[in-house]
């Protein structure tokens, strides 16, 4: 418990000038990016415990952004710190005072306008209607939508599959993977009934792409949303923040959180850029256990897996500053309140964060090679979703489908049925596994079930209505878990407020 209790030690000592008491909002519209030089990994720590607002790593110079206040009391600390140029609002300006050519029109090198955006998605939909849906999760601080568009055979109903999704550019100055995610969709939709993996991938997957969640920070330039908060600190957090609720969050934080409550996702990914690297869980938790080792998210070997899945297909990030292009969030610099862990700890859906250029608004003549770049990774990643076990919950006698709890024997983290179709997928490597499900008022059942390489084992399972299940009830891991509330489906379901 060293390492928590040092950054208690310099919250005091620095009281509240840096950050508000409350749950971590940044309340401040003047960050500005700097440059910090580390003298260890020691500094990183400390600016993490403290909330500064790091933004990457590399080569023991930190880039962060910091308001005029926070920089003066760091540089009074002995701190190494620069400011630097905002390259991002420079080359945005830039690109707004140029007029695009034919020839850049033509092949795409140019980052759309919101506005473009929205009609685009618009005319993807209304040309595919029976593959596209195109729905807004809410509306930004500053009442811009925050598109879905949802891509699947029988796309107006919710199937017997596992939901996948991609969010790009929570931070607003990172629209690369908007511009990808835009090509995305268009790949699908050219694809489907053409290339047989396409078409399979499409029938057999709801795949959900949000290609820009900060609209308003985008539009302005800027890292934050219209309040000044960073959208990936907004989350609940298991170490520093644990409620799931979204009362006091910023109205782009609920509309993903609420969303994935109506749903079930297996697997999903959120795009930035400023590094090339993919990133899994945990990104806050170091050592919350106490057991002065750093803990490693139940799933490790999986989340290694399927990250080398996709940095393996990306030759620059593969071969680039991280080995094999990976790394726990942690390692690398910690945050609190990203939307991975949040989605991993009460969604259950594996999350990895996927860093895509090594600037952060690359030149718009570079989008389509680093489109070529992560192409086949994309695609890839997606049918990362099919691997493991599959079924559906049901009620033994009446055969509705149950909001259950699914847990792996040995591995401390649930999935959750759909609520609406039943239907779970847990992410498995090959091996043989014990699964326990429960559901408030019916009794628990244990199942055996090998997982082969390749598509989901299938198992479907009835339960019959009784005494939830010996060990106090609601769930698989009550009392276990440490720094976290018991993710009863009861909970899970009301806690959309
Ligand atoms: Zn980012």
């Amino acid at each position: 418990m060293r390492k928590p209790v040092r950054f208690i030690l310099t919250f005091l000592i620095l009281g509240p000038a840096f950050v508000s008491a409350d749950t971590g909002k940044w309340h401040f519209f003047d960050k500005k990016p700097v440059e910090v030089y580390l003298t260890g990994r020691f500094d990183i720590l400390d600016l993490a415990g403290l909330k500064i607002d790091i933004d990457s790593v590399r080569d023991n110079v930190l880039l962060a952004y910091v308001t005029e206040e926070e920089f003066k009391t760091l540089q009074s600390r002995g701190v190494y710190i620069n400011w630097v140029p905002d390259a991002e609002k420079i080359t945005r300006d830039l690109q707004l005072q140029t007029t695009r050519s034919s020839q850049q029109i033509k092949t795409g090198e140019f980052y759309h306008t919101y506005e473009e955006l929205s009609a685009e998605l618009q005319a993807v939909a209304s040309d595919n209607p029976d593959l596209c849906l195109l729905e807004s999760a809410g509306q930004t601080v500053q009442g811009r939508e925050l598109w879905w568009i949802k891509i699947s055979d029988n796309v107006d109903t919710e199937e017997e599959e596992p939901e996948f999704h991609y969010i790009a550019t929570m931070h607003g100055n990172e629209p690369v993977g908007t511009e990808l995610c835009l090509r995305l969709i268009n790949y699908l939709v050219d694809y489907y009934n053409v290339s047989p993996r396409i078409t399979e991938l499409i029938n057999n997957t709801e795949i959900w792409i949000m290609p820009l969640m900060n609209p308003d920070g985008y539009t302005a330039g800027s890292r934050y949303n219209a309040n000044g908060v960073n959208l990936n600190r907004n989350f609940p957090d298991q170490v520093a923040d644990p409620v799931n609720t979204t009362a006091g969050r910023e109205p782009e934080t609920s509309a993903i959180m609420n969303w994935a409550l109506m749903h079930s996702p297996t697997l999903s990914a959120n795009f930035h850029s400023g590094a090339l690297v993919v990133s899994y869980p945990w990104d806050g938790r170091i050592d919350l256990d106490g057991d002065d080792n750093p803990d490693l998210n139940p799933d490790n070997d999986l989340f290694v897996n399927i990250a080398e899945a996709y940095a393996i297909l990306n030759e620059p990030m593969y071969n680039g500053q991280f080995y094999h292009g990976i790394s726990i969030g942690q390692q690398w610099y910690p945050i609190y309140g990203g939307m991975q862990d949040w989605a991993y700890v009460w969604i259950g859906c594996n999350e990895v964060t996927i860093e895509l250029h090594d600037t952060k608004w690359p030149d718009p003549s570079l989008i389509p090679v680093i489109w070529e770049d992560n192409r086949e990774a994309m695609i890839t990643y997606i049918e990362q979703s099919h691997i493991g076990i599959r079924g559906v919950v049901t009620d033994a006698v009446t055969g509705t489908p149950i909001p259950a709890e699914v847990c792996v024997n040995g591995i401390d983290h649930s999935v959750y049925t759909d609520p609406q179709v039943g239907n779970y997928h847990r992410m498995l490597l090959p091996g043989t596994y014990t699964l326990n499900f429960y559901a408030d008022g019916y009794i628990s059942q244990e199942r055996e079930i090998a997982v082969t390489p390749g598509a989901a084992a299938i198992l479907d399972v009835q339960l019959l209505t009784g005494n939830t299940k010996t060990g106090g009830g609601g769930g698989c891991f009550v009392g276990v878990v440490i720094g976290k509330e018991p993710k009863k489906t009861s909970m899970f379901q009301s806690g959309n407020n």
